[in-house]
């Protein structure tokens, strides 16, 4: 199907998008990629009747990598992310998880913030948003306010950010540990689809192999994806050994509410949730007693 009609302008600078954004009301939306909200407005599930391109405005593109804390600009597309190796180096799990989005021509146009405020329950990046705290930094005209992952993410599609609002750039704090090791895994029917359950998780260990710190989450068996810190704060001090996994993971299953779909039951998704926790830490986990 062919989208409803619509008006189009380009804004030029974050104050002029968001000045579009409040003179057009609640039908104006921002687009960035595209690869989102273009599919949405084919199937009619969306009918803006404003559409306010940002892919124009330089300061929503770049990528600020200090060593304790990584800014990313909103508009900054995820194939530029992919291939950033000083990034990798302070968030490897960004380009562990941009491997599962889509395919190679949806990375080329899609943008970190339209993934986030985008929200698909099965999205990559906003699971590693969760695991990671990062913290998303919200426009509205001369107004900023920064909200945390697990305040950002309010359910299917559903962010805080008002219809008003520009993401402007996120901040993605940097583990300083000596020995961090990430890892993220995912099912699909096919590679490039959404997952059908996701799971991502970063670990620290001390030079003796006890983990230190360590943080998880799951997307796609709920309505958000979840991180879940106070299950992770039970693995320091351990080995990840397969006991203190498994009682971990059984227990993060446990506060997911997987739905059933075409592509999976709610029993197969909590099983896939439990697998592929347990996957993901253990394999962080190596990485990280790998690491000199
Ligand atoms: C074939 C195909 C396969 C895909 N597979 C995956 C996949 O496996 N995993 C995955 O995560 N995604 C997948 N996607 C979606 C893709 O990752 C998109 O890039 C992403 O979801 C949206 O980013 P975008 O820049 O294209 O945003 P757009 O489509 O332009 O926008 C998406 C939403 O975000 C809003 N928005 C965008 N930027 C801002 C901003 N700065 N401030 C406020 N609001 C903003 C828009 O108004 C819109 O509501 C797939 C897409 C396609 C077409």
């Amino acid at each position: 199907m062919k989208s409803p009609p619509f008006e189009y302008v380009r804004a030029r600078s974050v104050d002029e998008a968001c000045e579009l954004l409040s003179s057009h009301g609640e039908g104006a939306k921002l687009i960035a990629g595209g690869q989102s909200l273009v599919p949405m407005m084919a199937f009619r599930l969306l009918r803006p009747s404003w559409l306010i391109d940002i892919n124009e405005i330089a300061a929503l593109r770049f990528v600020d990598a200090r060593p304790d804390t990584v800014r990313i600009g909103a508009a900054t597309r995820q194939c530029v992310l992919a291939k950033d190796d000083a990034l990798a180096r302070r968030l490897p799990l960004m380009r562990q998880a941009l491997a599962w989005v889509g395919h190679v021509q949806t990375r080329n146009r899609g943008t970190i913030g339209g993934s986030l405020v985008h929200a698909d329950p099965s999205a990559e990046l906003p699971l590693a948003a969760q695991v990671l705290g990062a913290e998303m930094t919200l426009r509205k005209k001369a107004a900023r306010r920064a909200v945390a992952a697990d305040r950002f993410f309010a359910g299917p599609m559903m962010t805080a950010i008002e219809p008003n609002e520009c993401l402007e750039e996120i901040h993605w704090p940097v583990w300083r540990e000596a020995r961090v090791g990430s890892a993220f895994f995912e099912v699909s029917r096919r590679h490039g689809d959404f997952a059908i359950v996701g799971a991502a998780a970063q670990v620290a260990v001390d030079d003796s192999g006890r983990c230190t710190r360590a943080a998880f989450g799951i997307g796609g068996a709920g309505p958000a994806p979840l991180a879940f810190p106070k299950l992770a704060a039970r693995l320091v001090g351990t080995s990840l050994d397969a006991d203190a996994v498994q009682s971990v993971v059984h227990d993060a299953a446990a506060e997911l509410e997987p739905g059933t779909d075409t592509h999976a039951t709610a029993a197969y998704r909590r099983h896939l949730a439990r697998v592929l926790a347990a996957r993901v830490l253990r394999s962080a986990y190596e990485t990280a007693r790998s690491t000199s």
